[in-house]
C-alpha cells in the first residue's frame, strides 16, 4: 500500500527523517500495539503513537474517568467523567488521527484474556499500575513471544526497559524475581505521583515502540532506564539475564499462567 497524499503530508516530519522515510511510515501504518492501561501512562503513549501513525492501537482498562485522574491522565477530559477509559480515549485518539483503528477492551487483563488479546499485536506496552498485572503481562508476553516495553513510577522516579527475551535478552523476572511481599510497596493510587512525571514515562514508552517497530537506534532490552525528576538525572543501568530466572532460565520454575497472580495491597 503507498501512503495517500494526505498521509505524505500528515507525517512529513517525521517522512523527511531518512532513519523513517516512506519505508519507515508504512511500518508504523501496519504496527499493532496494545497499552495495557489507558491511565497516567497509557494516556501520553497512546496520544503519541496515534499522531505517529501507529495503524492498529489497542486499548485495555476495565476503569471509568474519575476526577482524580485528570492531574495526569491527559487523554480523558472533564467531558468524559464517568465514562470508560477506553471510550474516552478512542474518542481523543481518533479527534488527533482518524486514519488510525482503535480497538478499545473494557476490561481489566487477567490468566484466561491476555493470551488472545496480546497476539492480535506486535508490541505491548504496560502501563499498568500495580504488581498482580506487571507480572501477569510480563510472563504473558514471554510465553507468546512479544516485546513487552515497561514503565513504571514512584512519587518522582520513573523507570524504563524494554523486554524481549525472544531475542535473547533478559525478561522482568531476571531483574524482579517476585512481585514484593504485599504492603510493601505502595500502588501508584495510594502512594501519590508527580502528574507530569507520567507524562515523561509514556511518552518513553512510546518512544522506544516507535524505535522497536522501525528497527532503528539502540534497544534498551538490556538496560534499565531510571529518571529522577527532582534531581533532573537520567541513569542508565545494565540489565543482566538472570542464569537462575523462574521464567527464562534454563530451568524454569514457571511454565504457564496458571499461578495466583493476586497481590494485595493491604499489609
Ligand atoms: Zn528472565
Amino acid at each position: 500500500m503507498e501512503l495517500t497524499d494526505s498521509q505524505i503530508q500528515r507525517y512529513s516530519r517525521q517522512i523527511i527523517l531518512n532513519e523513517v522515510g516512506g519505508k519507515g511510515q508504512k511500518k508504523l501504518g501496519k504496527a499493532k500495539i496494545l497499552l495495557i492501561g489507558a491511565g497516567g501512562l497509557g494516556s501520553p503513549s497512546a496520544l503519541y503513537l496515534a499522531a505517529a501513525g501507529i495503524g492498529t492501537i489497542g486499548l485495555v482498562d476495565g476503569d471509568v474517568v474519575d476526577l482524580s485522574n485528570l492531574q495526569r491522565q491527559v487523554m480523558h477530559s472533564t467531558a468524559t467523567l464517568g465514562k470508560p477509559k477506553v471510550e474516552s480515549g478512542r474518542k481523543t485518539l481518533s479527534a488527533i488521527n482518524p486514519e488510525i483503528t482503535i480497538n478499545t477492551y473494557h476490561q481489566l487483563v487477567d490468566a484466561d484474556n491476555i493470551l488472545p488479546l496480546i497476539s492480535q499485536y506486535d508490541i505491548v506496552l504496560d502501563g499498568s499500575d500495580n504488581f498482580s498485572t506487571r507480572f501477569l503481562v510480563n510472563d504473558a508476553c514471554f510465553f507468546a513471544k512479544k516485546t513487552l516495553i515497561s514503565a513504571s513510577m514512584f512519587r518522582f522516579e520513573g523507570q524504563l526497559t524494554t523486554i524481549k527475551p525472544h531475542e535473547g535478552y533478559p525478561c522482568y523476572r531476571c531483574l524482579y524475581p517476585e512481585p514484593p511481599p504485599a504492603g510493601l510497596v505502595p500502588n501508584c493510587q495510594e502512594a501519590g505521583v508527580l502528574g507530569v512525571l507520567a507524562g515523561t514515562m509514556g511518552i518513553l514508552q512510546a518512544s522506544e515502540a516507535i524505535k522497536e517497530v522501525l528497527g532503528i537506534g539502540e534497544t534498551i532490552a538490556n538496560k534499565l532506564v531510571i529518571y529522577d525528576a527532582l534531581d533532573m538525572k537520567f541513569r542508565k543501568v545494565s540489565r543482566p539475564k538472570d542464569p537462575a530466572c523462574p521464567l527464562c532460565g534454563p530451568n524454569p520454575k514457571i511454565k504457564d499462567l496458571n499461578m495466583n497472580y493476586t497481590v494485595s495491597c493491604t499489609i
